[in-house]
């Protein structure tokens, strides 16, 4: 009963990485009241994904084979069907679009507490989780009341998960019932300008509105290129329709956690912080000295950003 289970997340044929993140957290809850860790692997090639999400922490793995790719109804089943053979005390889904899609359901139709786009928890007797409010603004502590509950963890909040393990893989036999799947995948289409997958991305240079003007962007091209580094943006450059929509960082944008991410003419809104505040290194170019992107950079260069940047591509061309 102190069990925790949680969902690995796949997409065309890979393991999310944020399956690897919820065998950390599930471990760490697990851990809070000496109980076990399982991993439900729904769908798709359920033995490759079992075989990658086979790490250290995890007591067994159950699989359920039915269909490729994520489908609501047949998550949303086998998902129940799980927790009621393994009662779990915990069931932990990723804060994702799939995991967004199915966790209210399956947290009303089991009649637990759910906390969504948790950023944060402890367990001292009973759960509490942490979450953003107001714009990530303010965070928030809730006390789960109950023994049970369900979550959703936000994604890159917590380390991945990367020692190999030795779980049981076990197939698990849900009775899906085909009458109930009202919507099948039927395939995956790029959106216009999806280019590039900044989330995946090692090293970014990210402008905001300090660079004025679309065609100053040229120079912050150079100094991608110059870097072998993705381009980013904050929400102002996109909303102009200087670059589009997959490239911007941030709340309403995308998490990233590069290596090295280069914020220039960027604020530090808490909206964009929340998309780049997990990267490795952070180097902020701002004229302003009190701009709250240096409270996050690790270095900082207060000056012009049209002198800052040509100087850079050039020293390192
Ligand atoms: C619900 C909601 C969701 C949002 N989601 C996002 C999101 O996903 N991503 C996001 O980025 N924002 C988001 N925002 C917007 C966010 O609040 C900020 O408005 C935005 O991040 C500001 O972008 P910026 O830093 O580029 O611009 P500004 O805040 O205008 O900052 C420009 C910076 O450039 C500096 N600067 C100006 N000229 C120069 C120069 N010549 N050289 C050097 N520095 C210079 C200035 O000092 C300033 O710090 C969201 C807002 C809301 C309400």
């Amino acid at each position: 009963m102190s069990d925790v289970l949680t969902v690995a997340e796949h997409r065309q044929g890979e393991l999310r990485p944020v399956s690897h993140e919820l065998v950390t957290a599930g471990r760490e809850l697990a851990d809070a009241n000496g109980g076990e860790l399982h991993v439900a692997v729904i769908s798709g090639d359920v033995d490759a994904y079992a075989e990658a999400v086979n790490r250290t922490g995890v007591d067994a793995i159950h699989t359920v084979e039915h269909g490729e790719e994520f489908n609501h109804d047949v998550y949303s089943q086998a998902v129940e069907q799980l927790y009621a053979d393994l009662d779990p005390q915990y069931l932990v889904m990723p804060h994702t679009v799939n995991g967004l899609d199915y966790a209210p359901a399956v947290a009303t139709s089991l009649d637990l507490p759910l906390a969504t786009d948790v950023i944060d928890f402890s367990h001292n007797g009973s759960l509490s989780v942490t979450r953003e409010t107001y714009g990530g603004k303010v965070e928030a502590d809730i006390k789960v009341t109950g023994d049970r509950a369900a979550v959703t963890l936000r994604p890159t909040e917590w380390e991945q998960a990367t020692e190999a393990g030795d779980a049981v893989v076990e197939a698990f036999d849900a009775a899906i019932d085909e009458e109930a799947i009202g919507s099948t995948v039927t395939g995956f289409e790029e959106v216009a300008g999806g280019d590039v997958d900044i989330g995946e991305a090692e090293f970014i240079v990210s402008i905001g509105r300090g660079i004025e003007e679309e065609e100053n962007l040229d120079m912050v091209w150079d100094l991608a290129d110059a870097l072998g580094a993705t381009l980013a943006s904050s929400r102002p450059i996109v909303d102009n329709g200087w670059l589009p929509q997959n490239r911007q960082v941030g709340q309403s944008g995308k998490v990233v956690t590069p290596d090295v991410y280069v914020a220039i003419g960027i604020s530090g809104a808490v909206q964009h912080l929340a998309g780049m505040s997990s990267a490795d290194t952070i180097v902020a170019v701002n004229e302003d000295p009190d701009a709250p992107i240096f409270d996050v950079a690790d270095y900082g260069i207060v000056g012009d950003l049209f002198e800052v940047v040509p100087e850079l591509t050039a020293q390192f061309e």
